[in-house]
């Protein structure tokens, strides 16, 4: 799970549309079994010199500051599903990172506070 601050709006491209989110806390729930596990993604995930090619790329670069909590074994829809129960949290964009589930509404959640 990454944490993820912006101070202002971020406005960034998102299905080929510009988009803006609020200022605030975000948590964007992924997971990690590619090659190189939770270490080479969150690897990646700080890094600003990339090629945006994931939809979190996008906002990674944007972010300041990021934090990350990893949770060997867990999913990236029990997470969101969790933070959402607690209220806490609510979906900040409708499919973000969720284009392949069929539960979650979206895998990036507002801090609603
Ligand atoms: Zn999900």
């Amino acid at each position: 799970m990454l944490l993820m601050r912006f101070e202002a709006p971020a406005v960034f491209s998102h299905k080929r549309a510009a988009t803006t989110l609020p200022a605030g806390w975000y948590a964007y729930c992924g997971s990690a079994y590619g090659p190189g596990g939770i270490r080479a993604r969150l690897r990646r995930h700080f890094r600003r010199d990339k090629t945006l090619h994931w939809h979190v790329d996008h906002l990674t670069v944007l972010a300041e500051p990021i934090e990350a909590l990893a949770i060997a074994q867990g999913s990236e829809c029990a997470i969101a599903a969790h933070l959402t129960r607690t209220r806490l949290f609510g979906p900040a964009l409708p499919g973000f990172g969720s284009s392949d589930c069929t539960t979650c509404p979206s895998h990036l959640l507002r801090w609603q506070s």
